[in-house]
Protein backbone atom coordinates (compact mmCIF):
# COMPACT_ATOMS: atom_id res chain seq x y z
CA UNK A 1 0.00 0.00 0.00
CA UNK A 2 1.46 3.56 -1.05
CA UNK A 3 1.12 6.51 1.57
CA UNK A 4 -1.70 8.16 -0.28
CA UNK A 5 -3.94 4.98 -0.34
CA UNK A 6 -3.09 4.45 3.28
CA UNK A 7 -4.14 7.94 3.60
CA UNK A 8 -7.70 7.27 2.97
CA UNK A 9 -7.90 5.26 5.68
CA UNK A 10 -6.13 7.32 8.82
CA UNK A 11 -7.62 8.15 11.48
CA UNK A 12 -6.24 9.28 14.89
CA UNK A 13 -5.62 6.93 17.47
CA UNK A 14 -8.08 8.34 19.72
CA UNK A 15 -10.97 7.94 16.99
CA UNK A 16 -9.56 4.44 16.68
CA UNK A 17 -10.48 4.17 20.47
CA UNK A 18 -13.92 5.27 20.32
CA UNK A 19 -14.46 3.62 17.08
CA UNK A 20 -13.97 0.35 19.02
CA UNK A 21 -16.13 1.40 21.90
CA UNK A 22 -19.02 1.67 19.28
CA UNK A 23 -18.54 -1.20 17.45
CA UNK A 24 -15.47 -3.79 17.36
CA UNK A 25 -16.68 -4.10 13.42
CA UNK A 26 -16.19 -1.23 12.12
CA UNK A 27 -12.46 -1.21 13.89
CA UNK A 28 -11.34 -3.80 11.59
CA UNK A 29 -10.61 -2.23 8.09
CA UNK A 30 -8.83 1.00 9.92
CA UNK A 31 -5.46 1.11 9.04
CA UNK A 32 -3.07 4.15 10.10
CA UNK A 33 0.02 5.30 8.15
CA UNK A 34 3.43 5.61 10.14
CA UNK A 35 4.90 9.17 9.83
CA UNK A 36 7.63 9.63 7.27
CA UNK A 37 6.82 5.85 6.39
CA UNK A 38 5.02 4.10 3.94
CA UNK A 39 4.20 1.39 6.47
CA UNK A 40 0.45 0.94 7.92
CA UNK A 41 -0.41 0.11 11.46
CA UNK A 42 -3.81 -2.55 11.13
CA UNK A 43 -5.91 -2.76 13.87
CA UNK A 44 -7.89 -6.42 15.04
CA UNK A 45 -4.79 -8.61 13.05
CA UNK A 46 -5.41 -12.28 14.04
CA UNK A 47 -1.97 -13.16 16.11
CA UNK A 48 -3.03 -17.08 15.52
CA UNK A 49 -1.45 -16.67 12.01
CA UNK A 50 1.50 -15.47 13.51
CA UNK A 51 2.12 -17.95 16.48
CA UNK A 52 3.48 -21.47 15.93
CA UNK A 53 0.76 -23.09 17.57
CA UNK A 54 -1.67 -20.80 15.40
CA UNK A 55 -3.48 -20.03 18.62
CA UNK A 56 -4.10 -16.54 19.71
CA UNK A 57 -7.10 -13.48 19.60
CA UNK A 58 -6.23 -10.35 17.76
CA UNK A 59 -4.23 -7.57 18.47
CA UNK A 60 -5.49 -4.26 19.03
CA UNK A 61 -2.54 -3.09 16.50
CA UNK A 62 -0.33 -4.96 14.64
CA UNK A 63 2.70 -3.65 12.67
CA UNK A 64 5.16 -5.64 10.23
CA UNK A 65 8.02 -3.42 9.52
CA UNK A 66 10.26 -4.29 6.85
CA UNK A 67 13.55 -1.97 7.75
CA UNK A 68 14.93 -0.15 10.90
CA UNK A 69 13.37 3.12 9.97
CA UNK A 70 9.62 1.60 10.04
CA UNK A 71 10.28 -0.26 13.17
CA UNK A 72 11.75 3.26 15.02
CA UNK A 73 8.30 4.85 13.79
CA UNK A 74 6.82 2.17 14.99
CA UNK A 75 8.11 2.67 18.33
CA UNK A 76 7.78 6.18 18.72
CA UNK A 77 4.05 6.08 17.40
CA UNK A 78 3.12 3.87 20.42
CA UNK A 79 4.77 5.82 22.92
CA UNK A 80 3.22 9.03 21.11
CA UNK A 81 -0.50 7.03 21.48
CA UNK A 82 0.96 5.48 25.02
CA UNK A 83 -0.13 1.72 23.56
CA UNK A 84 2.08 -0.68 25.30
CA UNK A 85 4.13 -2.63 22.82
CA UNK A 86 4.61 -6.56 22.33
CA UNK A 87 7.50 -7.81 20.34
CA UNK A 88 7.03 -11.03 18.15
CA UNK A 89 9.75 -12.77 16.02
CA UNK A 90 8.62 -16.03 14.43
CA UNK A 91 5.71 -16.95 18.05
CA UNK A 92 7.84 -20.07 18.13
CA UNK A 93 7.75 -19.58 22.02
CA UNK A 94 4.78 -17.89 22.93
CA UNK A 95 0.95 -18.28 24.31
CA UNK A 96 -0.92 -15.69 23.24
CA UNK A 97 -4.24 -15.48 24.69
CA UNK A 98 -7.36 -16.34 23.20
CA UNK A 99 -8.83 -12.53 24.00
CA UNK A 100 -5.68 -11.10 21.89
CA UNK A 101 -3.34 -8.61 23.28
CA UNK A 102 -4.09 -4.30 23.53
CA UNK A 103 -1.49 -2.23 22.52
CA UNK A 104 0.58 -2.42 19.25
CA UNK A 105 2.36 -5.53 18.45
CA UNK A 106 5.31 -5.48 16.38
CA UNK A 107 6.15 -7.99 14.38
CA UNK A 108 9.82 -8.49 13.37
CA UNK A 109 10.28 -11.29 11.25
CA UNK A 110 10.63 -8.76 7.83
CA UNK A 111 13.49 -7.28 9.41
CA UNK A 112 15.93 -9.42 7.23
CA UNK A 113 19.74 -8.37 6.33
CA UNK A 114 23.31 -10.33 6.59
CA UNK A 115 26.60 -9.72 6.48
CA UNK A 116 29.65 -11.99 6.28
CA UNK A 117 33.18 -11.01 6.98
CA UNK A 118 35.04 -14.12 5.69
CA UNK A 119 38.47 -12.14 7.34
CA UNK A 120 37.15 -12.48 10.94
CA UNK A 121 34.17 -15.07 10.93
CA UNK A 122 32.03 -12.17 12.16
CA UNK A 123 28.61 -12.54 11.11
CA UNK A 124 25.71 -9.80 11.56
CA UNK A 125 22.40 -10.89 10.89
CA UNK A 126 19.12 -8.45 11.07
CA UNK A 127 16.87 -9.53 13.91
CA UNK A 128 13.91 -11.50 11.65
CA UNK A 129 16.33 -13.64 9.57
CA UNK A 130 14.51 -17.27 10.25
CA UNK A 131 17.43 -19.47 12.72
CA UNK A 132 17.47 -23.06 9.97
CA UNK A 133 18.11 -20.63 7.16
CA UNK A 134 20.74 -19.35 8.51
CA UNK A 135 22.34 -22.65 9.94
CA UNK A 136 22.04 -23.97 6.66
CA UNK A 137 23.65 -20.90 4.83
CA UNK A 138 26.45 -20.89 7.28
CA UNK A 139 27.04 -25.10 6.99
CA UNK A 140 26.91 -24.50 2.88
CA UNK A 141 29.73 -21.66 3.41
CA UNK A 142 31.58 -24.49 5.20
CA UNK A 143 32.07 -22.41 8.82
CA UNK A 144 30.75 -23.92 11.88
CA UNK A 145 29.65 -23.07 15.01
CA UNK A 146 25.61 -22.75 14.24
CA UNK A 147 25.00 -26.58 13.40
CA UNK A 148 22.96 -27.13 16.37
CA UNK A 149 20.28 -24.24 15.50
CA UNK A 150 19.09 -25.93 12.68
CA UNK A 151 15.56 -27.11 14.16
CA UNK A 152 14.99 -24.20 15.66
CA UNK A 153 12.07 -22.41 13.71
CA UNK A 154 12.66 -18.92 15.77
CA UNK A 155 13.89 -15.51 14.29
CA UNK A 156 17.45 -14.40 15.55
CA UNK A 157 16.10 -11.53 17.99
CA UNK A 158 13.82 -14.02 19.71
CA UNK A 159 16.76 -16.72 19.90
CA UNK A 160 19.03 -13.95 21.41
CA UNK A 161 16.42 -12.65 23.78
CA UNK A 162 15.48 -16.75 24.47
CA UNK A 163 19.24 -17.74 24.71
CA UNK A 164 18.15 -20.31 22.54
CA UNK A 165 19.78 -23.73 22.01
CA UNK A 166 20.54 -27.33 21.82
CA UNK A 167 22.64 -30.32 21.45
CA UNK A 168 24.95 -28.51 24.13
CA UNK A 169 25.32 -25.19 22.36
CA UNK A 170 23.32 -22.10 23.06
CA UNK A 171 23.05 -18.26 21.51
CA UNK A 172 25.56 -17.41 24.34
CA UNK A 173 28.41 -19.61 22.90
CA UNK A 174 28.35 -17.80 19.32
CA UNK A 175 27.23 -14.19 20.34
CA UNK A 176 29.52 -10.80 20.05
CA UNK A 177 27.40 -8.24 20.81
CA UNK A 178 23.65 -7.37 19.99
CA UNK A 179 22.46 -3.82 18.37
CA UNK A 180 18.68 -3.02 20.70
CA UNK A 181 16.33 -0.63 19.92
CA UNK A 182 14.83 1.27 22.66
CA UNK A 183 11.78 2.56 23.73
CA UNK A 184 13.04 6.30 23.60
CA UNK A 185 13.99 5.58 20.07
CA UNK A 186 17.87 5.06 20.43
CA UNK A 187 19.86 2.04 19.02
CA UNK A 188 23.08 0.87 21.28
CA UNK A 189 24.91 -1.83 21.13
CA UNK A 190 25.53 -4.51 23.76
CA UNK A 191 28.20 -6.88 24.58
CA UNK A 192 27.45 -10.67 25.62
CA UNK A 193 28.83 -9.87 28.97
CA UNK A 194 25.73 -7.54 29.30
CA UNK A 195 23.42 -9.35 28.49
CA UNK A 196 23.26 -11.86 31.49
CA UNK A 197 22.95 -15.28 29.61
CA UNK A 198 22.12 -18.37 32.00
CA UNK A 199 20.18 -21.22 30.81
CA UNK A 200 17.15 -20.36 28.27
CA UNK A 201 17.31 -16.39 29.77
CA UNK A 202 18.59 -12.85 28.94
CA UNK A 203 18.59 -10.00 30.58
CA UNK A 204 16.30 -8.64 27.53
CA UNK A 205 13.53 -10.73 28.99
CA UNK A 206 10.89 -8.51 30.31
CA UNK A 207 12.45 -5.63 28.77
CA UNK A 208 11.34 -3.15 26.81
CA UNK A 209 14.62 -3.07 24.40
CA UNK A 210 14.07 -4.81 20.91
CA UNK A 211 17.04 -6.80 19.31
CA UNK A 212 17.64 -5.08 15.84
CA UNK A 213 20.65 -7.04 14.70
CA UNK A 214 23.11 -9.90 16.62
CA UNK A 215 26.62 -9.98 15.40
CA UNK A 216 27.71 -14.37 15.91
CA UNK A 217 31.19 -15.57 15.81
CA UNK A 218 31.70 -18.34 13.38
CA UNK A 219 34.58 -20.48 13.48
CA UNK A 220 36.55 -21.56 10.30
CA UNK A 221 39.01 -24.41 9.02
CA UNK A 222 36.28 -26.71 9.26
CA UNK A 223 35.72 -29.51 6.25
CA UNK A 224 32.26 -28.26 4.61
CA UNK A 225 30.83 -31.66 4.06
CA UNK A 226 31.39 -32.37 7.70
CA UNK A 227 29.42 -29.59 8.57
CA UNK A 228 26.90 -30.01 6.28
CA UNK A 229 26.62 -33.67 7.38
CA UNK A 230 26.54 -32.65 11.30
CA UNK A 231 23.42 -30.12 10.57
CA UNK A 232 21.70 -32.83 8.31
CA UNK A 233 22.28 -35.19 11.13
CA UNK A 234 20.83 -32.56 13.84
CA UNK A 235 17.62 -32.05 11.51
CA UNK A 236 16.88 -35.86 11.50
CA UNK A 237 17.42 -36.28 14.85
CA UNK A 238 14.61 -33.57 15.28
CA UNK A 239 12.31 -34.55 12.75
CA UNK A 240 12.65 -38.62 14.43
CA UNK A 241 12.34 -37.34 17.89
CA UNK A 242 10.13 -34.71 17.94
CA UNK A 243 6.25 -33.74 16.55
CA UNK A 244 7.49 -31.50 14.19
CA UNK A 245 4.41 -32.07 11.76
CA UNK A 246 1.96 -30.08 14.30
CA UNK A 247 1.74 -27.10 15.33
CA UNK A 248 3.60 -26.49 19.17
CA UNK A 249 6.11 -24.46 20.66
CA UNK A 250 8.68 -26.78 21.27
CA UNK A 251 9.43 -27.14 24.96
CA UNK A 252 6.81 -25.96 26.95
CA UNK A 253 8.89 -26.34 30.47
CA UNK A 254 12.52 -25.78 31.20
CA UNK A 255 14.12 -28.52 32.42
CA UNK A 256 14.61 -28.89 36.60
CA UNK A 257 18.18 -30.01 36.55
CA UNK A 258 18.79 -32.80 37.13
CA UNK A 259 15.42 -34.27 35.38
CA UNK A 260 14.63 -33.25 31.87
CA UNK A 261 10.99 -31.92 32.47
CA UNK A 262 9.74 -34.49 29.27
CA UNK A 263 10.85 -37.56 31.50
CA UNK A 264 9.18 -36.29 34.53
CA UNK A 265 6.20 -35.69 32.45
CA UNK A 266 6.02 -39.19 30.64
CA UNK A 267 6.70 -41.17 34.39
CA UNK A 268 3.64 -39.13 36.01
CA UNK A 269 1.49 -40.85 32.73
CA UNK A 270 0.67 -37.97 31.02
CA UNK A 271 1.89 -38.76 27.25
CA UNK A 272 -1.16 -38.30 25.00
CA UNK A 273 -2.92 -36.80 27.63
CA UNK A 274 -5.52 -34.12 26.02
CA UNK A 275 -7.40 -31.02 27.20
CA UNK A 276 -9.87 -29.71 24.43
CA UNK A 277 -7.86 -30.38 21.09
CA UNK A 278 -4.22 -29.33 23.09
CA UNK A 279 -2.28 -32.92 24.01
CA UNK A 280 0.60 -34.29 25.24
CA UNK A 281 2.31 -35.50 22.17
CA UNK A 282 3.22 -39.31 22.24
CA UNK A 283 6.40 -38.40 20.40
CA UNK A 284 7.85 -35.98 23.61
CA UNK A 285 6.08 -35.47 26.55
CA UNK A 286 7.91 -32.18 27.10
CA UNK A 287 6.04 -30.68 23.56
CA UNK A 288 1.94 -29.92 23.67
CA UNK A 289 0.81 -29.67 20.17
CA UNK A 290 -2.28 -28.73 18.86
CA UNK A 291 -4.45 -31.40 17.57
CA UNK A 292 -6.63 -29.50 15.58
CA UNK A 293 -8.69 -26.51 16.35
CA UNK A 294 -6.96 -26.17 20.03
CA UNK A 295 -7.48 -22.49 21.87
CA UNK A 296 -5.36 -20.97 23.70
CA UNK A 297 -7.19 -21.85 26.95
CA UNK A 298 -7.09 -25.71 26.13
CA UNK A 299 -3.58 -25.41 26.22
CA UNK A 300 -3.18 -22.83 28.78
CA UNK A 301 -5.21 -25.03 30.95
CA UNK A 302 -3.18 -28.42 30.08
CA UNK A 303 -0.04 -26.96 30.94
CA UNK A 304 -1.82 -25.92 34.61
CA UNK A 305 -2.73 -29.93 34.62
CA UNK A 306 0.80 -30.90 33.71
CA UNK A 307 2.31 -28.68 36.70
CA UNK A 308 -0.43 -30.23 39.08
CA UNK A 309 0.54 -34.03 38.74
CA UNK A 310 3.99 -33.17 37.99
CA UNK A 311 3.78 -31.35 41.36
CA UNK A 312 1.84 -34.21 43.19
CA UNK A 313 4.04 -36.97 41.87
CA UNK A 314 7.16 -35.65 42.48
CA UNK A 315 7.32 -32.30 44.60
CA UNK A 316 8.22 -30.35 41.57
CA UNK A 317 6.72 -27.33 40.34
CA UNK A 318 7.72 -27.22 36.52
CA UNK A 319 8.33 -23.90 35.06
CA UNK A 320 7.09 -22.58 31.58
CA UNK A 321 10.03 -22.13 28.91
CA UNK A 322 7.11 -20.93 27.02
CA UNK A 323 5.91 -17.15 27.04
CA UNK A 324 2.41 -16.75 27.91
CA UNK A 325 1.23 -13.17 26.71
CA UNK A 326 -2.82 -12.01 27.68
CA UNK A 327 -4.88 -12.97 29.79
CA UNK A 328 -5.52 -16.45 31.34
CA UNK A 329 -8.56 -17.40 33.76
CA UNK A 330 -6.91 -20.35 35.75
CA UNK A 331 -9.44 -23.03 36.52
CA UNK A 332 -9.84 -24.03 39.81
C1 LIG B 1 9.10 -27.32 16.92
C2 LIG B 1 9.85 -26.39 17.83
C3 LIG B 1 11.11 -26.76 18.29
C4 LIG B 1 11.82 -25.91 19.15
N1 LIG B 1 13.05 -26.30 19.59
C5 LIG B 1 13.75 -25.47 20.39
C6 LIG B 1 15.06 -25.84 20.84
O1 LIG B 1 15.61 -26.87 20.51
N2 LIG B 1 15.73 -24.98 21.65
C7 LIG B 1 15.18 -23.79 22.04
O2 LIG B 1 15.85 -23.04 22.76
N3 LIG B 1 13.95 -23.42 21.64
C8 LIG B 1 13.23 -24.22 20.82
N4 LIG B 1 11.97 -23.86 20.41
C9 LIG B 1 11.37 -22.61 20.93
C10 LIG B 1 11.61 -21.37 20.06
O3 LIG B 1 11.81 -21.71 18.70
C11 LIG B 1 12.81 -20.56 20.56
O4 LIG B 1 12.60 -20.10 21.88
C12 LIG B 1 13.09 -19.35 19.65
O5 LIG B 1 14.31 -18.78 20.00
C13 LIG B 1 12.00 -18.29 19.72
O6 LIG B 1 12.22 -17.36 18.68
P1 LIG B 1 11.02 -16.53 18.06
O7 LIG B 1 11.57 -15.62 17.03
O8 LIG B 1 9.94 -17.44 17.62
O9 LIG B 1 10.57 -15.69 19.32
P2 LIG B 1 9.04 -15.44 19.88
O10 LIG B 1 8.46 -16.75 20.20
O11 LIG B 1 8.35 -14.63 18.83
O12 LIG B 1 9.35 -14.59 21.13
C14 LIG B 1 9.99 -15.17 22.24
C15 LIG B 1 10.37 -14.05 23.22
O13 LIG B 1 11.36 -13.23 22.63
C16 LIG B 1 10.89 -11.87 22.49
N5 LIG B 1 11.39 -11.38 21.20
C17 LIG B 1 11.32 -11.98 19.99
N6 LIG B 1 11.96 -11.25 19.07
C18 LIG B 1 12.44 -10.16 19.72
C19 LIG B 1 13.19 -9.02 19.32
N7 LIG B 1 13.60 -8.83 18.05
N8 LIG B 1 13.52 -8.09 20.26
C20 LIG B 1 13.11 -8.24 21.55
N9 LIG B 1 12.38 -9.28 21.98
C21 LIG B 1 12.07 -10.24 21.07
C22 LIG B 1 9.38 -11.95 22.56
O14 LIG B 1 8.81 -10.74 23.05
C23 LIG B 1 9.19 -13.11 23.54
O15 LIG B 1 9.35 -12.67 24.87
C24 LIG B 1 11.24 -24.68 19.56
C25 LIG B 1 9.98 -24.31 19.07
C26 LIG B 1 9.30 -25.15 18.21
C27 LIG B 1 7.95 -24.72 17.69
Amino acid sequence: MTISQASANVCTFSELNTNKQKTSVSEEDKEICLPGTDYVIKSQVSLAAYTSYRVGGPAQFCVVPREIEALQASVKYAKTHGLPVTVMGAGSNLLVSDSGLSGLVIVTRHLRHSQFDSQTGLLTVAAGEPIPGLAWDIAERGWQGFEWAVGIPGTVGGAVVMNAGAHNSCMADFLVSVQVLSSDGTLETLNREQLGYSYRTSRLQGSDRIVTQATLQLQPGADPAQVIATTKEHKQHRLSTQPYHLPSCGSVFRNPKPYAAGWLIEQTGLKGYQIGKAQVAQRHANFIVNSGGASACDIFNLIRHIQEQVQDRWSIWLEPEVKMIGEFQPVS
